[in-house]
């Protein structure tokens, strides 16, 4: 069974990394594991290594991390849906929102559970995603005040998700002028949450404007990679999660498929390269598992020449020491972990627990 290898020191030491330079600017980072399913376990690192609270988008994941006894402070990521107001309150201090239908039902919600619904009112600074167009948040701001049993936690912003907008000096500034006005009207601070895993290189190089005060952080402190340009952060660690998976089959066999061609598996007219007889294998992981395309075969010779639903085929012909039943490990992407870790036909398995 194809098994993904997760290396919660690693996972650790790069949230340490991340956190060590914010404390340094006053911003909390809340890690994110949604890549990984929000595994307790990865939870616990995040904590471990410096991090504030946790966030993830899905409420099936942060009531998991409530159920494992995990107390710090946990942040619904996704707006949330307005038919599961009491969820939400029950399994998050604070949740992400742009609509005021759903904040009269969280309010609801929270009255009759007899808690304080933490906010984080989210404004579109031009990404294109969650969030109010900066003309209407104040608006929308006065109306959440004037909810009961909801609190204004604070005001944030997402980047780099939908657009590939990145941030950067103007959208930052206008983060803060939206946060001021907010304050203003609120009488009180408010936490500044100005992005993800793009933020990083602005973050490290102590260019995020004072006056943030919070990131929401998940591919960096798990793949150690910011999500700019996807480069490693300089001492991170590239290799938490690894996949392995068997080798059920080693043939040479030609590289032109024989006979008329028509469709793949999955609809498409797949081209080919000519390169004579070589080496191949099959490997037990197919698209069902894993995006093919995010994940690196770690053997130098080897690389993936596609996939079925089940079967990944490799060539293999410059690694002779190669044998049916070898494992070989793969490099992951995030979407590919994303991938890998909801498969119910892949085992999770931790190093360093
Ligand atoms: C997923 C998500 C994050 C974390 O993104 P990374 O790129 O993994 O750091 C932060 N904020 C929101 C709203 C998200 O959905």
């Amino acid at each position: 069974m194809p098994r993904l290898t997760i290396d919660l020191a690693k996972i650790r030491d790069n949230t340490r990394l991340v956190t060590g330079s914010s404390a340094k600017f006053g911003i909390d980072i809340f890690g994110v594991g949604k890549g990984l399913c929000g595994l307790p376990e990865v939870a616990r690192s995040m904590l471990a290594g410096g991090c504030a609270g946790i966030g993830d988008s899905r409420l099936e994941n942060l009531k998991v991390l409530r159920d494992s006894g995990i107390d710090a402070e946990l942040m619904l990521l996704r707006l949330p849906e307005l038919s599961r107001a009491e969820e939400v309150v029950m399994y998050s201090d604070i949740s992400l929102n742009s609509e005021l239908s759903t904040l009269r039902a969280l309010s609801v919600a929270a009255v009759r559970a007899g808690v304080s619904h933490g906010v984080l009112l989210m404004v579109d600074l031009g990404d294109l995603r969650e969030g109010v167009w900066p003309d209407e948040f104040t608006q929308l701001v006065t109306e959440t005040a004037s909810l009961p049993g909801l609190r204004v936690w604070g005001v944030g912003t997402n980047l780099t998700c939908y657009g590939g907008v990145a941030p950067d000096d103007r959208n930052m500034n206008e983060l803060l002028r939206l946060s001021r006005l907010a304050e203003e009207c609120l009488g009180y601070e408010l936490q500044v949450s100005a992005g993800n895993s793009s933020s990083i290189n602005m973050l490290l190089s102590g260019q995020l404007p004072r006056g943030v005060t919070n990131l929401r952080i998940g591919e960096a402190l798990i793949l150690g990679t910011e999500t700019l340009e996807r480069t490693l952060i300089p001492g991170a660690h590239s290799d938490a999660c690894v996949l392995t998976a068997e080798i059920i089959e080693l043939k040479e066999k030609p590289s032109l498929p024989i006979g008329q061609l028509g469709q793949d598996a999955f609809g498409e007219v797949p081209t080919f390269v000519d390169r004579g007889v070589r080496r191949r294998a099959i490997v037990a992981l197919g698209r069902q598992d894993v995006a093919i395309d995010g994940i690196k075969p770690r053997n130098p010779g080897a690389t993936v020449l596609g996939g079925s639903s089940d079967h990944l085929i490799l060539d293999v012909h410059d690694c002779p020491e190669l044998r049916v039943g070898d494992a070989l490990d793969f490099e992951v992407g995030y979407g590919a972990m994303l991938a890998l870790a909801t498969s119910p036909y892949v085992r999770k398995q931790y190093l360093n627990s």
